[in-house]
């Protein structure tokens, strides 16, 4: 599967390539960017489209050959360097279809810098595609105007997830349970935040997770909140506490 950007686009195209960049390259695609560009939106040689590779930031790319199902671009300059992403990660019990695909697309539009699923003993979810789900990131991303994709991982069990865990990174408990608000236990430095499955965590994982020293359990309010909603309002409440939201941002021409 290959991302492509949702359609019709505000400004120029902007699409994700797995090359390194620099300035005077070619760059060939073919597959689902190629189509875009060519047959969705039409491109003609002498278009200029944003690209970015993950690696360098965004360039600025100039349409030379549009084929029905290759197109080739010359790359003109660089537009920005990568990104610094906020060193947050998001582990999350994988949940439907759907909703999964709709927690990794916000996650990476509010900029996690890691996206972990961890299986619990209530996941329900046997089997993770991460293909597509790294396909909703790019298109996050692309839409988004990152220039750094969020990691993402393969699924781990809790446990290992847990025993690997590193000394200097604070892991933001979504408890259920109880646990200080997050807003007020938010501190500066590398988090993750943890968020349970539909059925929540067991006793057991409540408690395992509470062992471990970096933990902070925290609560998201007094009502029980979807997995994906508490996801999303977990990373957004940290973004603004401690991530890249307290930057102002010049105005966008
Ligand atoms: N079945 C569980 C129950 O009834 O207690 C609810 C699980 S909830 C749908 C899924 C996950 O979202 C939880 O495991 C937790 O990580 C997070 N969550 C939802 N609401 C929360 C809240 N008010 N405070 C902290 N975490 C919450």
């Amino acid at each position: 599967m290959v991302a492509t950007p949702a359609w019709p686009p505000a400004s120029l195209p902007r699409l994700y390539v797995d090359q390194p960049l620099s300035g005077g390259a070619t760059v060939t695609l073919d597959g689902a960017p190629a189509n875009y560009l060519a047959n969705v939106l039409r491109l003609q040689p002498g278009a200029r489209v944003k690209l970015f590779d993950d690696r360098t930031g965004e360039w600025l790319g100039q349409l030379d050959q549009a084929g029905r199902k290759r197109v080739t671009l010359r790359i003109l300059e660089q537009l920005r360097p990568r990104e610094p992403v906020p060193d947050l990660w998001l582990l999350f019990a994988p949940i439907k279809r759907g909703r999964i695909d709709w927690l990794v697309e916000k996650a990476t539009e509010l900029g996690v810098a890691r996206l972990a699923p961890v299986v619990t003993g209530r996941t329900v979810v046997d089997r993770l595609n991460l293909e597509r789900l790294r396909v909703h990131s790019i298109e996050a991303a692309e839409q988004c105007e990152r220039t750094a994709l969020p990691l993402l991982d393969a699924p781990v069990a809790l446990d290992k997830a847990l025993a690997g865990w590193p000394e200097d990174r604070r892991l933001l408990f979504a408890d259920e349970g109880g646990g200080v608000p997050l807003a007020a236990a938010v501190r500066p430095g590398p988090a993750a935040i943890l968020i349970g499955p539909e059925g929540g965590f067991t006793d057991a994982e409540r408690a395992a997770v509470r062992a471990l020293p970096q933990t902070q359990p925290i609560s998201l309010g007094p009502r029980i909140l979807r997995a994906d909603t508490a996801a999303i309002a977990a990373v957004s409440l940290w973004m603004a506490a401690a991530g890249d939201w307290g930057v102002a941002v010049p105005q966008r021409s």
